[in-house]
């Protein structure tokens, strides 16, 4: 047996009350499908803290360990697994209780990965550089020099549509809330250096001009996160016939659009919802290729993790509470 140490939630809740951290054993030998990983690093996502509170569309049963995704070291496999053996490291997909040092996972939710490959980027892969991927393929065929607008765009799937955008020939239009200086103007120049075309405020959008004097083609594409005014202030810069797509809602506001949009202008309102899309996708060969295209853009740099806080397992109450706003990984 190994020792090990988890979050564990027995009831939907604050997430600072009702998750706690225990002391476990694990077989050394696992079962058959099963896999045992030894964690190394876990994103703290908002589906995570959504899922502890009982808001998420996914309920797993009680007791559970949160965390969907992480990076980790195999350790042992079971008689059947044939892709995996131990020293490999493994991104989870599809999975769920990666908050722990280590532990049995089903091999078809692990997809071993490269070691030479920055660890804060790869932990998140599957949710949100999968996320920015799929919407920038799957709604709208953009040409080179489309436009896509996008609300709460110093997010993390945020800065990787800045960056995947970029990397596929696309401008981006990246609306975000304001805040006092110097933090403003740090913030637009870091995301003007991942490669955002422009950075507006949501005040500054309601006055540009960007899309009236020809600077910009207007939008065929928006994306938020957001909802509320945001949204309706997306969809007031989309061209005619353009589609918006929320996939989430940080506002907690809904998503209120005009009537002129939908008769004069055509425009389609759409949702995305990466965990449906794994699994409706799972093992694809879609998946396969757009596992391997991030993960290349990883190793070559050009898609980067966001700032992140690191915290050891003890402190996830911590990371917990820092995750609105900062990303938060769980270092083990
Ligand atoms: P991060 O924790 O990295 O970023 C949170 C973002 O939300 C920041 O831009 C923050 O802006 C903004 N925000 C927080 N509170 C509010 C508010 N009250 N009004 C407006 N903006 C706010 O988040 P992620 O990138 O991990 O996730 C962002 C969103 O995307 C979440 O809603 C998440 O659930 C969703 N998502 C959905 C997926 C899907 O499959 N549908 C997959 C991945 C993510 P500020 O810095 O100004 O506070």
């Amino acid at each position: 047996e190994i020792h090990c140490r988890k979050i564990v939630f027995n009831e939907f809740g604050d997430p600072t009350k009702v998750a706690r951290l225990v002391e476990c054993s694990l077989p050394d030998r696992p079962d058959d499908q099963q896999v045992l990983v030894k964690m190394l690093l876990a994103p703290v996502n908002p589906s995570d803290i959504n899922t502890i509170q009982g808001v998420y569309p996914v309920k797993p049963p009680l007791p559970s360990t949160p965390g969907f995704e992480g990076i980790g070291e195999v350790l042992a496999v079971g008689s059947a697994v044939k892709n995996l053996v131990p020293g490999d490291r493994v991104v989870h997909t599809g999975a769920i209780g990666t908050w722990c040092t280590a532990g049995i996972f089903d091999s078809k939710k692990l997809r071993k990965v490269s070691k030479d490959i920055d660890m804060y980027a790869l932990s998140g892969i599957s949710s949100n550089p999968c996320t920015a991927y799929r919407m920038l393929h799957d709604f709208v065929s953009l040409n080179k020099d489309d436009v896509v607008i996008q609300n709460g765009a110093n997010s993390a799937c945020g800065q990787n549509v800045i960056q995947l955008a970029k990397i596929f020939g696309f401008k981006t239009v990246n609306i975000i809330r304001s805040r006092p200086e110097p933090d403003l103007e740090n913030l637009k120049n870091h995301l003007m250096s991942l490669g955002a075309t422009n950075v507006l405020t949501q005040e500054e959008l309601r006055t540009t001009e960007l899309f009236k004097n020809g600077t910009l083609p207007k939008p065929r594409l928006g994306l938020n996160n957001v909802g509320g005014k945001s949204a309706t202030e997306i969809l007031r810069t989309l061209d005619n016939g353009g589609v918006m797509v929320t996939y989430g809602g940080m506002s907690r506001e809904p998503v209120i659009a005009p009537t002129t949009s939908f008769i004069f202008k055509d425009i389609q309102l759409r949702g995305f919802w990466m965990t449906r899309w794994h699994r409706e996708n799972a093992n694809t060969e879609q998946q396969d290729k757009m596992y391997e295209a991030l993960s290349q853009l990883m190793k070559e740099n050009k898609l980067v993790a966001p700032a992140h806080n690191t915290l050891p397992l003890e402190s996830f109450q911590e990371v917990v509470q820092n995750t609105i706003s900062s990303k938060g990984f769980i270092g083990f």
